[in-house]
């Protein structure tokens, strides 16, 4: 009895302490229920045209075309498709925060994965779907509407052109 009574040595101690904080740790852990993604961006490429020194991902002509593959964009997709909620003024209109937008890098420096990557969502039902542009390939009208009618054929609900209050020192990079 005596013996049950003794204080633990210090390394006991110690050791008794650091499990019940691991369980106490695991405990709000288990608590912890990340909200459902509501939309998503999907990064094509971080190839750019532009090379703005405010770019979150660093994104510039300085990288390899390394384009993300038509079976990883599909296979992203497919899991995203019963997850993305469509804007609240309709599935076929667009919200910064809801939907599924294509974004880079510059994604129409690879038009042809960006239309099949609009027409993939589109026959997966995904909601809400638009692409964020520095708008560098609007070189003339024809050429900009012949492929915003491509777009939106495959399936393409908005276009959203990046504007910020940088750009008036980092437009001589853009395309
Ligand atoms: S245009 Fe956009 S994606 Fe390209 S470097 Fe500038 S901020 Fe980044």
């Amino acid at each position: 009895m005596e013996e049950l009574i003794k204080p633990y040595p210090a390394a006991i101690r110690l050791k008794i302490y650091e499990i019940s904080h691991q369980a106490v740790n695991e405990k709000r852990l288990r608590r912890i229920f990340p909200p459902k993604p509501v939309s998503a961006g999907i990064i094509l490429s971080y190839r750019c045209t532009g090379e703005c020194r405010h770019c979150m991902y660093a994104c510039s002509p300085k990288w390899s075309g390394d384009w993300i593959s038509e079976n990883d964009l599909y296979r992203i997709l497919s899991q995203l498709s019963d997850k993305i909620l469509p804007s609240p003024l309709g599935r076929d209109r667009v919200g910064i925060n809801y939907g599924l937008h294509f974004t880079g890098g510059e994604p129409f420096l690879n038009f042809d994965l960006l239309v099949k990557g609009v027409e993939m969502a589109k026959d997966l039902g995904i909601p809400s779907i638009f692409v964020e542009t520095n708008s560098f390939w609007c070189v003339d009208d024809e050429s900009t509407r012949r492929r915003l009618e491509t777009l939106r054929h495959a399936g393409l609900d908005g276009i959203l052109v990046s504007v910020n209050p940088f750009s008036s020192s980092t437009s001589h990079s853009r395309g």
